[in-house]
């Protein structure tokens, strides 16, 4: 299905729907359309509903799409914990309403689930899924629609193996329905000044509307309830990242952590302090429950809104939108560009002047570069899953121009550690500072000297992960 379309619309009458949903990165029950939409069209004959998590990312490599011939055979240890809590609180949150999540992963026998080594045919989820589909005879599938390239092509492959099923997609990754100007602008400036003079979002005294949160569900079909296998199982993982970091995955979390935030003075000072390397609370940290889904858009800006009403608004609160605005920004940008946003020319029509190279590439990884602030930063990610946005750009600068590497392996790296990994996000930023993307000034070359000097002058962070350790 084409982003932001209804799918099929045949007017076939049947007389018990089985409605499926299709989880992505909408991992939460409040403020999700696609559940909504799902509970009323089961409710409307008393049909049933599957609640469904499928990854098809196992599946797309399995086909490997030209432009994305770089691949990683395991999710991070971070970003696997991370998801697994997300999927879990779902599921629990699905329990209280009345039905279950049912998760459909490539290997429940190998040591994770989120392997992506040697994905058998039969075991594939989008197999499974098919079977599922045929043996409850599913008759509506809803998504939230994705700037997900792969899993658009999921769907596509299910719409033309089962022209019967009627689509519905819903609007729940991003502030605006549809594209929120005429054309998607060339730069990211053109588009804020354009969303800014015709949505009124950030300065209004009404909320943005949001879908209410469903009171029960219509259950799962019965001959489900007993394929304990669906079931979703939380991994055990030891708790390494969380010492580190208060991240921690799933809907009731993200809650815990916008109250928590918009309770301090953080936010008043967010401009400031946004560009530091570590601190939990220098920049909002909402990222990785954004990129899930386990916090919707609408409620965070509500939350900004409140703040702005009640505590203060300034040029720091007015930052968190403008940066949340990027986040809007790179969504459209990913639907625009489709698979151009892994080619390595980008959207542009010249390939940049750097190459693959195995042993550059390892030191990068490995955080044994001749850089130390480039090294401290790419520990702390295999260690957390997260890094800040300037140590982002600094790894991604140093990558492309001291290490003279093709951005794409860069760009994988982060999609296989990040526990924010987002596509559009991920993909936009790095082709932009690669020169190949939304950037009007052409590539960003940033000096690692100074770089250090302004954000660790006493090389607290370096120590702190082992930056010095190079090669
Ligand atoms: P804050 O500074 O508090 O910002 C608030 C929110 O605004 C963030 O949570 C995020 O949703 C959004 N935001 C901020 N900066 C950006 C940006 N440059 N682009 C898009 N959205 C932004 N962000 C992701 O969510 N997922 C990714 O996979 C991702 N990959 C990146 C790769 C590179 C090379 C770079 C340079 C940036 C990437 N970012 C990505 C953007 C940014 O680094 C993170 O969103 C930010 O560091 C997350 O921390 P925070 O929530 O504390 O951000």
């Amino acid at each position: 299905m084409s982003n932001h379309q209804s799918g099929n619309t045949s007017n076939k009458s049947v007389n018990k729907k089985a409605v499926l949903v299709l989880f992505h990165n909408d991992l939460r029950i409040e403020d999700n359309e696609t559940l909504v939409k799902a509970a009323t069209l089961a409710e409307s004959n008393q049909g049933s509903l599957m609640l469904i998590y499928a990854d098809f990312l196992a599946d797309s490599i399995e086909s490997k799409d030209s432009s994305q011939a770089y691949h990683f055979n395991e999710m991070g240890a971070a970003r696997q914990q991370f998801l697994s809590e997300s999927l879990s609180d779902l599921d629990q949150s699905l329990q209280r309403l009345g039905n279950r999540l049912l998760c459909l992963l490539p290997s429940y026998s190998s040591k994770s689930h989120f392997s992506r080594d040697k994905v058998e045919p039969a075991s594939s989820p989008f197999t499974q899924l098919c079977k599922l589909i045929e043996q409850q005879q599913v008759t509506d599938i809803c998504v939230s629609h994705t700037a997900d390239y792969n899993q658009n092509k999921g769907y596509a492959a299910l719409q033309g193996k089962y022209p019967q099923i009627i689509w519905h997609g819903q609007s729940t990754h991003t502030l605006f329905a549809d594209l929120p100007t005429q054309d998607l602008p060339k730069s990211f400036t053109q588009f804020r000044k354009k969303v800014e003079a015709s949505h009124n979002l950030l300065n209004t005294y009404r909320d943005v509307a949001f879908s209410p949160t469903p009171k029960s569900l219509p259950p799962m079909p019965d001959a489900l309830i007993d394929r304990s296998n669906y079931l979703f199982k939380a991994r055990a993982f030891d708790e390494q990242a969380q010492q580190v970091f208060n991240f921690k995955g799933g809907e009731t979390n993200a809650m815990f952590h916008l109250t928590t935030y918009f309770d301090s003075a953080a936010p008043r000072t967010y401009k400031t302090t946004r560009n530091a390397l570590d601190e939990w609370t220098h920049s909002t940290k909402f990222s990785p429950w954004l990129a899930n889904g386990c916090l919707s858009i609408n409620t965070l800006l509500n939350r900004l809104r409140h703040y702005e009403r009640e505590v203060i608004a300034n040029e720091s609160t007015y930052w968190i939108w403008f940066e949340l605005l990027w986040r809007e920004y790179f969504y459209w940008y990913a639907i625009e560009h489709g698979r151009n946003l892994f080619l390595f020319k980008g959207i542009g029509h010249q390939s940049p002047d750097t190459r693959f190279d195995v042993q550059r590439l390892q030191q990068w990884q490995d955080g044994t570069t001749p850089y130390p602030i480039v090294n401290a930063c790419m520990n702390q990610l295999k260690q957390t899953g997260y890094m800040s946005n300037r140590g982002r750009q600094i790894v991604a600068s140093c990558f492309i121009h001291e290490l003279g590497l093709d951005w794409r392996y860069g760009a994988t790296y982060f999609e296989q550690h990040l526990i924010d990994y987002d596509v559009a996000s991920n993909w936009g930023n790095w082709q932009y500072l690669a020169g190949v993307g939304a950037d009007p000034r052409g590539c960003r070359q940033f000096n690692l000297s100074k770089q250090t000097e302004q954000h660790d002058p006493n090389g607290e962070f370096i120590d702190k992960w082992q930056g010095r350790r190079a090669s």
